[in-house]
């Protein structure tokens, strides 16, 4: 069972593999590389695991993508969650999962084509079992939505789960060492490549490192030189509780046209909206939220489900919570993974504006590219793609 703790100077010494940063990336990343067979040290700067970006998410996944790169890390993540205590062996491990699904709503004549045209690529990715809703289908499924809407994609087997569960269960169900508040503060390399990663606590010598740390991997690229292409952005989220009745069966519901989304939770119900002015920023591990945030969520959400006008005139202050954390960019918007050729023993694992549901299938292909299950070359998120001239934007369902 993989140990989560603060080292002292008798853990340090020689492993196989160093995984910096200890959100759901790094934890997925180490427990693949143990089942690999590896002896991995993960270290985290904080004093726990997945305490930065990862609980700031709304934990929610979907295979609805039309980016083929993208769909081919969600769809096996998906299978992953679905069956996780199999894949831990754990046996009766939960992640809280709920399959309850996920509409993307439009009420626009002129995107109604466009949705429908996403279900066909969704379909030929993959996610076979997507659909496109017509408004009476979405209407006599979820009578809580406006009369106004015109169409929707939809997949049931979509949702969200517990990411402080699936963070754990990674954690637990393999043999890496995970040590919290320790920092990596250099990497050094010798003429064959990495040797090994500086910490605040000791010296880990290691011919494999991977960079997961999250917003911080551009930083953590530095240490060996490299000016990863990575832009972090905040986005936040709100938790409101409240005494309005919340259907707690709804799915996770997205607003297409104006980028907002809400979905139930015990007590109430979070709601977000991903603001395409939001600037490129520093990482931080203190993200400001904005104190008009919630109300302007609130107005985006009720355009398409109306119970939100009755929460917006009895919601009190004390009743929201609102969190933030970072998207991380890349130009293609699609993460980095894989090896850097210029520096042996160099891995990356970041650029998540979705990490949680893409982590599974991502520590797994790290993993496969370590030991030599999968060539580089036949992993499109490969981070040289920029540079081989590949790595376009492909046709999403919103900005996100
Ligand atoms: C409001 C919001 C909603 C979101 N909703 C969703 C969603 O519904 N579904 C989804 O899939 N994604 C969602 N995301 C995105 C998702 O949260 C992130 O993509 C994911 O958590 C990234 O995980 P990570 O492990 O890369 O980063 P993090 O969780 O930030 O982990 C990185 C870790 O690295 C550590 N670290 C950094 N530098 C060092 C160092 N030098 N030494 C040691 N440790 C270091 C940090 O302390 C941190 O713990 C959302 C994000 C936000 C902000």
């Amino acid at each position: 069972m993989g140990r989560i703790y603060t080292p002292t100077a008798n853990d340090f010494g020689n492993t196989d593999a160093v995984v910096i940063g200890g959100g759901i990336v790094g934890t997925a990343t180490a427990f693949w590389l143990s089942k690999a067979g590896l002896d991995v040290v993960l270290v985290e700067m904080r004093d726990g695991l997945s305490t930065l970006t990862t609980p700031a998410s709304a934990e929610c996944f979907r295979a609805q993508f039309a980016e083929p790169a993208m769909a081919a890390l969600a769809i096996p993540s998906i299978e992953m969650f679905e069956h996780f205590a199999d894949v831990i062996g754990i046996p009766g491990y939960s992640i809280s999962i709920k399959q309850q699904g996920y509409p993307f709503l439009t009420d626009n004549p002129e995107t109604v084509n466009d949705l429908k045209e996403n279900i066909d690529q969704q379909h030929r990715l993959g996610a076979t079992d997507s659909e496109f809703l017509e408004r009476d289908e979405i209407l006599a499924r979820f009578p809580f939505l406006s009369a106004s809407v015109l169409g929707a994609t939809f997949r049931q087997r979509d949702g969200w789960l517990s990411c402080h569960e699936l963070t754990q269960g990674f954690a637990k169900g393999c043999d890496a060492r995970f040590f919290i508040n320790t920092k990596a503060a250099g990497i050094h390399m010798d003429d064959k490549g990495v040797c090994g990663v500086d910490t605040n606590r000791g010296f880990l010598q290691t011919r494999t490192v991977v960079n997961a740390a999250g917003p911080f991997a551009g930083e953590v690229g530095k240490m060996v030189n490299l000016d990863l292409p990575l832009e972090p952005v905040r986005r936040q989220k709100v938790y409101i509780e409240t005494s309005v009745t919340i259907p707690q069966a709804a799915p996770f519901t997205i607003d297409v046209n104006n980028n907002s989304y809400w979905r139930p939770e015990p007590g109430g119900v979070i709601i977000g909206w991903v603001d395409s002015d939001e600037p490129v920023s520093q990482p931080s591990e203190t993200v400001p939220t904005d104190w008009e945030f919630p109300a302007i969520t609130l107005d985006k959400v009720k355009r398409l489900t109306p119970f939100f006008e009755e929460i917006e005139k009895t919601v009190r202050q004390p009743d929201m919570t609102t969190s933030a954390g970072f998207y991380v960019y890349t130009p293609d918007d699609q993460p980095l993974i894989g090896p850097v050729p210029e520096i042996p023993g160099f891995y990356i694992n970041c650029g998540y504006w979705a990490g949680v549901m893409l982590s599974p299938e991502a520590g797994k292909r790290i993993a496969d590219l370590v030991i030599g299950t999968l060539d580089p070359r036949e992993n499109p998120l490969r981070p040289t793609r920029f540079k081989e001239g590949l790595g376009k934007k492909g046709k999403t369902l919103m900005s996100h």
